[in-house]
Parts: C-alpha cells; structure tokens; sequence
C-alpha cells in the first residue's frame, strides 16, 4: 500500500515527509495507522548515527494507532482495535522467557536491525528501493506502520490514542526505571538526576511509589518547576550550587535511590556519590557508545552501594503499558503534563524543540483518532 513517511537519507540529515510502499502483514506482523507518535532521543542518535541503523530508514519508536490489518497467525488484535507499540523482542530467548523482554538477547536487531531479523527484509520500500523500516519494531514516523503481534499493546478507547505513544518507550523507561527496577520503599528518598521526559516519568513513579524526598536535579529552571508540579519535594540547579552532590545531602543526607537519566558519564558519577549506605542507583540515560565512568571501590564496599542499568524501565508492555494507563486513568501518573502535540509535517520543528529542551516530550499528531 502506499503510504507516508519520514525519511532519514543522510547522517545528521532531516527527516523529509516522502511517498513509501509499505509490504502487507506476514503471518505475525499487524497493519498500524498511525495516530500519534512521540519524539525520543534515540531518533535522533540514529539520525546522527551513533548507532549504526542502515540509512535510508524510517525512524519513530512511540507509536500510537488503530489496528487495518493482521497476518493470519496474530491472535492478541484485530482490526479496530487501538494500541501502544512498544519495543521488538524475540520472545524466545532466557531474558524474554523470564518476563524480562527489555534485556532480550537479541534486542538490538529488532530494534535497531532496521529489517525482520528472521530474512533482512524491510516492509518499506520506494520504487523498488529498500528502506529500513521495523525500526523498534515499527517505524511510526509514518502514517502506517508494520509491527509484530509481539510488541502492539492493547489499550482501551477511553483515554485519548494520540497521547499515549510515549508510553511505548520514554515514559516507561524512566516509571519503569523507579517502579520495577529501584522498587522504592515506601517513605525513602529519591535523587533523580535530568527532568526530561524520562526524568520527569521517574518523579511522577516517585510519587506512585510513596518517596516522600524526591530531588529533581537539572539546569533549566522551567524543567525544575514542572517536577515540583509532578511529585518533586526539592530541586537542585547545579548552576546555583558550589557542589551538587553536597547541595543533595544538605537537602536529605545521602539518598537511599537514584536515577541517572542525562546521559551524562559526569553526572552518573555524581549519582554514584549521592546514594547513602546501600542506596541504589539506576543508570538510564545513555551516553556515546564506549563511555567510561569510575567510582572508588574503598567507597563502594564501605557504602554496599549497588549500580544498574536499566533498559526500557525493565518493563514487559503488554503489562507495564496497562498499568501506566490505568494510574494515569486515576490521576496518579499524569504523564500529559509532559506533551506538547505538532503536526507530523512539523517534524523538523518537533525535534529541534525537543533538542533545545523548549519541548519535553513532542507527538506528532498523524491522523485523526
Ligand atoms: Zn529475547
Ligand atoms: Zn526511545
């Protein structure tokens, strides 16, 4: 079928609006007109190619929709129905069989393959020209998308669809980062180090999981107010402090939990020095392939100081995506704060404001819901 997408045709290029083919649904992929679909940063570090998907290629990976079409084999949609997509997984490996997709063991060549792994292919061709497509299983800068039965979510049709793609990778990283990966207690302290949306998404987890210090820490003021409006106690400007790291145990002593999403090696160091003993900290936000951070290992072992990464929040989607939608339902999770909708033929734009932090999280808004 003919469709349109937005094409990357060059390292660091623009995304330009073009007329593409898109293959019909094998056996378990699923047919997916776009209605919404956020803006992330990995589009933009494939764009610049930091990481090596095959250009052309059609990025988005926070698609929103309403299922036209399945393969013959797809059991979980049908036609109508609306849905989240999330990430790709093989769903056969040990990570997946132990309900931990996010650390499959082949997740980078269904995310970042930019083809099906099973034959290289790619759904999305121009004139005979390949385009690399399934981008996270998806590539929903588009208005179709082809995905797998694996990685579409189910979501009912009383919160509005165009909203709800960012649920499929930033918003859940940074709440799945606090919910599943720190597993909070009740009445402990959180540092969180970047209010972007996956940040901000973190508070807000904070908040759910009953922190009662949750510390925002970024440099731009207007992200600091918007985490006290999310849950935040406390915020930390580190142009407005001799040391961030002092400023945090003025506030609450060493932190019992804290999330690193700036992507920053600096900063997760930082991080590192703020746990209190045994205090735990997430490391989300990545930085250039092959960065290195240090600690000091007396410190380490006096403190019992953990540090783990998180991918995706940890998250299985066909649950964790659910459960977002059902705190945001009760008005415990609202991740709407963070949003602000373009119009897809204002990609270029929406992505400069996300880039220059004027925009938090941006969704294209594709087609009507
Ligand atoms: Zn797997
Ligand atoms: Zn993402």
């Amino acid at each position: 079928m003919d469709a349109k997408a937005a094409v990357v045709r060059e390292e660091g290029g623009s995304f330009e609006i073009e007329d593409v083919q898109l293959e019909d649904p094998r056996p378990d992929e699923v047919l997916v007109r776009v209605v919404g679909a956020g803006v992330c940063h990995t589009d933009m570090t494939v764009r610049d190619q930091l990481y090596p998907t095959p250009l052309p290629v059609v990025l988005g990976h926070e698609g929103s929709g309403v299922v036209e079409a399945v393969g013959e084999n797809v059991t979980r949609v049908e036609p109508g129905d609306n849905v989240v997509m999330s990430f790709d997984y093989d769903g056969t490996c040990e990570q997946c069989r132990d309900g931990h997709p996010a650390y499959c063991e082949s997740f980078f060549e269904h995310n970042f393959g930019g083809s099906r792994p099973a034959d290289e292919s790619s759904p999305i061709s121009q004139d005979g020209e390949s385009i690399s497509g399934r981008f996270f299983g998806q590539s929903s800068f588009a208005t179709h998308a082809i995905a797998t039965e694996r990685n579409v979510v189910p979501v009912g049709d009383d919160v509005p669809l165009e909203l709800l793609g960012p649920l499929g990778c930033g918003v859940q990283t940074g709440a799945g980062g606090v919910i599943n990966t720190l597993d909070p207690q009740a009445g402990s302290s959180i540092a969180v180090f970047g209010a972007g949306s996956v940040g901000l998404s973190a508070v807000m987890a904070a908040d759910v999981k009953g922190c009662t210090d949750i510390v925002a820490v970024d440099l731009q003021e207007g992200r600091l107010d918007k985490a006290l409006e999310l849950g935040a106690t406390d915020v930390v400007n580190p142009d407005d402090v001799d040391d961030v790291v002092e400023a945090l145990d003025d506030l609450v002593g060493g932190v019992d939990y804290a999330l690193e999403t700036s992507g920053v090696a600096a900063v997760a160091e930082q991080a590192t020095d703020a746990l209190g003993q045994r205090g735990t900290l997430g490391i989300v936000g990545a930085p250039a392939m092959g960065t290195e951070a240090s600690y000091d290992v007396n410190d380490h072992i006096l403190t019992g100081r953990n540090i783990v990464g998180v991918a995706e929040g940890d998250s299985d989607p066909q649950q964790f995506i659910p459960d977002l939608i059902d705190l945001y339902r009760r008005g415990k999770f609202p991740f709407d704060e963070l949003v602000t909708y373009y119009d897809f033929e204002e990609i270029e734009q929406a992505v400069a404001d996300s880039e220059s932090g004027e925009t938090i999280k941006p969704v294209l808004r594709v087609s009507e819901a």
